[in-house]
């Protein structure tokens, strides 16, 4: 069977570790054929991901702390020596953990504004780096970009709280976005995934009676894997997803539907 990346090239930011969404999403575009760019946060995690990168085959890694304009700036250099780019995936949020457990209405200003910059902001300043080597004609049917959101956007969520809103603005934004860059074949879309243990949901009180209600009463009877939220990304990703844009697709074993 072909690949359905076959021939595209895909930045992925936020691999923390081999629990991270993004490393799902990096490990099925690279069963599908994509040259791997990845990017890290920081020394802190150079090494980790420099190896998950290498065990991937990515052809390059970089440094890139998105809440510095200086880091971005480097980013969209960095690709400008590109041959092509046809996908990005923004997969990075971090709020404060005391604004994930005490009751939202005590949320600080400070701790709004970081989870809205880190977790919100980044992905127009990604869009903003990545876009003009995305809509280069020879990128034909175009570029997609990807980011990560959650439920808690549009419903209340126990302890989800400021990143709730965080996810609302990134949603606006996907849609904004998509607007924007269309005219240039860019798509622009957010997959809404179901809850997954990894580190930043580590950071949630109460994260695993989220995983627990979610199996009781979801459609499927179960929580989505990281597999199944990956391969979303591959469909939007490939020239299967050219129709789609400034929607937010869930794979969270059809929970969202759920009423009484
Ligand atoms: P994760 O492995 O902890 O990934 C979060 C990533 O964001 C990490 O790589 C983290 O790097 C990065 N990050 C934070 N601040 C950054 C900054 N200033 N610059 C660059 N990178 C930064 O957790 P994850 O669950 O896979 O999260 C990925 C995305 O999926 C997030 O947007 C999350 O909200 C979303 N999501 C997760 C779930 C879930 O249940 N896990 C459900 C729906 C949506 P550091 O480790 O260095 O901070």
């Amino acid at each position: 069977m072909s690949q359905l990346l076959e021939g595209k090239t895909a930045l992925v930011l936020g691999v923390a570790n081999r629990w991270s969404l993004a490393y799902a999403i990096a490990q099925a575009f690279q069963r599908e054929g994509a040259r791997l760019l990845l990017t890290y946060q920081g020394e802190r995690l150079q090494r980790t991901v420099e190896e998950l990168g290498a065990a991937l085959g990515a052809a390059r890694t970089f440094d890139c702390d998105v809440t510095r304009d200086e880091d971005l700036a480097r980013l969209a250099e960095a690709l400008e020596q590109e041959e092509r780019l046809d996908a990005v995936v923004h997969s990075i949020a971090f709020a404060n953990q005391a604004d994930l457990s005490r009751p939202f209405v005590e949320t600080s200003r400070e701790g709004y504004l970081l989870a809205q910059n880190v977790s919100a902001y980044s992905m127009i300043a990604v869009a903003r780096a990545a876009a003009p080597k995305m809509g280069q004609p020879k990128n034909n049917p175009g570029g997609a970009m990807i980011t990560l959101t959650y439920l808690g956007s549009t419903r209340v969520v126990a302890n989800y709280n400021v990143m709730g809103t965080a996810k609302a603005s990134l949603e606006a934004a996907v849609r904004y976005l998509a607007g924007d860059l269309g005219p240039r074949n860019i798509r622009v879309n957010a997959i809404s995934a179901g809850p997954v243990k990894t580190a930043a949901a580590r950071g949630i009180k109460d994260f695993s009676k989220v995983l627990e209600a979610v199996e009781a009463r979801a459609p499927m009877r179960r929580n989505a894997t990281p597999a199944e939220v990956a391969d979303l990304a591959v469909f939007l990703a490939s020239d299967l997803g050219r129709g789609v844009t400034g929607d937010v697709l869930f794979a969270d074993a059809g929970y969202h539907i759920m009423g009484l």
